[in-house]
């Protein structure tokens, strides 16, 4: 079954009919103009401007309290903006009830109906609308397809494990065929490999109807896995706006640099020390080879004298933790191509040294026009 997003033509019943959207073809699905939130004393999200594309996978990262889930009900129409304004492929919806909005959202506790069946659970929309029995049944159908529930129909919610769980919840959502989907940290309550599996089924399910996902997560590993594109939320505002590579190769503030990906800092005394120049740099851990001691630098490359004081070993990888001169600590990934846990962990309290490439060095310069802190891509 493939979910065709188009405006609604059918209109079976008046709710139905106030949803019917003619949009300009150009319009991204979601435009937030100057989006604020208060609650009474508290800002949860302050002058939210933001362009999110027809079909686009788009995640709200950040962490805990930064405003995603905000954002996302305030899209939703759970929440009514203190000021800005909220369109829809085009339509300011700002003062729009939810149910008037087309949009669904999935939420992390899914919020199934125990005492229906996955049938009826996905179903449910539908014929809250009014849509004929043989009709819902086509379409419940396909969204099971969809999500590769077929023979779990007569199931109960209780009878379900947490992914399948969380595919009817999908399934309930697609069913309705919103223009958006809103996530709201769907993968949240699922153990780490079934967590993995889902990121890839929700972006191929994503790519296959053609739907705009908005994807909430505080999982930075999440968003860049699945996303077209990132906001990354602090503190009531977002820092950034890019592809996976942009918020993770070029990070636009020292926040993200920190919150996207593991990275090492350097500044003060060593950064001269190490770079020749004063000023904040930041180098990721995969970055870094943990050499011997006495390997002499080749050009483009430079160095830091180090004791590994812990090893991490995780099986593909591990992680060296590093003690450097001036009461710093590095870190530093290592594949393990040719290296047991026994290697690895051996090498504690070995004298080793840091090299990367230069040009890998990432300078958080705080003397951008824009009055931000901007990042480079070489020093
Ligand atoms: P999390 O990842 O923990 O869900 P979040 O980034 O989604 O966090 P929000 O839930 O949007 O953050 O909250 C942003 C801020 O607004 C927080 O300081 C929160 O305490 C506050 N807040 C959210 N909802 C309300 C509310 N109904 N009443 C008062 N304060 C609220």
């Amino acid at each position: 079954m493939g979910f065709k997003v188009l405006a609604r033509q059918s209109t079976p019943g008046k709710r139905e009919r106030r949803m019917t959207i003619v949009a300009a073809p150009e319009s991204p699905a979601v435009s937030l103009e100057a989006l604020t939130k208060r609650f009474g004393d508290v800002s949860a999200i302050d002058e939210i401007t933001l362009d999110i594309k027809d079909g686009e996978f788009f995640s709200l990262l950040g962490p805990s309290g930064s405003g995603k889930t905000t954002t996302l009900r305030l899209i939703a129409g759970f929440e009514r903006p203190t000021t800005g304004r909220v369109l829809l492929h085009g339509r300011d919806v700002t003062g729009i009830p939810a149910f008037d909005r087309d949009v669904n959202t999935v939420f992390q506790d899914y919020a199934l109906f125990p005492h229906m069946t996955v049938g009826e659970n996905v179903g449910y929309g539908l014929r809250v609308r009014g849509m004929a029995r043989d009709e819902r049944s086509v379409s419940v159908a396909g969204a099971l397809d969809t999500m590769r529930l077929r023979g779990f129909e007569a199931r109960k919610p209780s009878e379900l494990s947490g992914g399948q769980r969380q595919r009817v919840a999908l399934a309930r959502a697609l069913v309705n065929r919103p223009r958006v989907l809103l996530l709201d940290e769907p993968l949240g309550a699922l153990d780490r490999k079934l967590r993995e599996d889902m990121q890839v089924e929700l972006k191929d399910v994503q790519r296959r109807v053609g739907i705009t996902f908005i994807f909430v997560t505080h999982d930075q590993h999440e968003a860049l896995a699945m996303s077209d594109r990132i906001a990354v939320f602090n503190a009531g505002r977002i820092e950034q706006v890019g592809s996976p590579a942009d918020v993770y190769e070029r990070p636009a503030t020292p926040f993200v640099a920190g919150f996207v990906g593991a990275s090492n800092l350097l500044e003060g005394d060593l950064a001269e020390r190490v770079l020749g120049r004063r000023g904040r740099f930041m180098i990721r851990p995969e970055k870094i080879r943990v050499a011997e001691p006495d390997e002499p630098l080749h050009e483009g490359e430079c160095g830091l004298a180090g004791t590994i004081r812990d090893v991490v070993y995780l099986g593909s990888e591990s992680i060296y933790v590093v003690a450097v001169p001036g009461s710093h600590t590095f870190t530093a990934n290592g594949q393990n191509v040719n290296t047991t846990s026994t290697d690895a962990l051996a090498q504690q309290g070995r004298q080793v040294r840091l090299v990367w490439r230069r040009d890998q060095t990432m300078s958080l310069s705080s003397d951008s026009d824009s009055g931000g802190i901007t990042a480079e891509a070489e020093v």
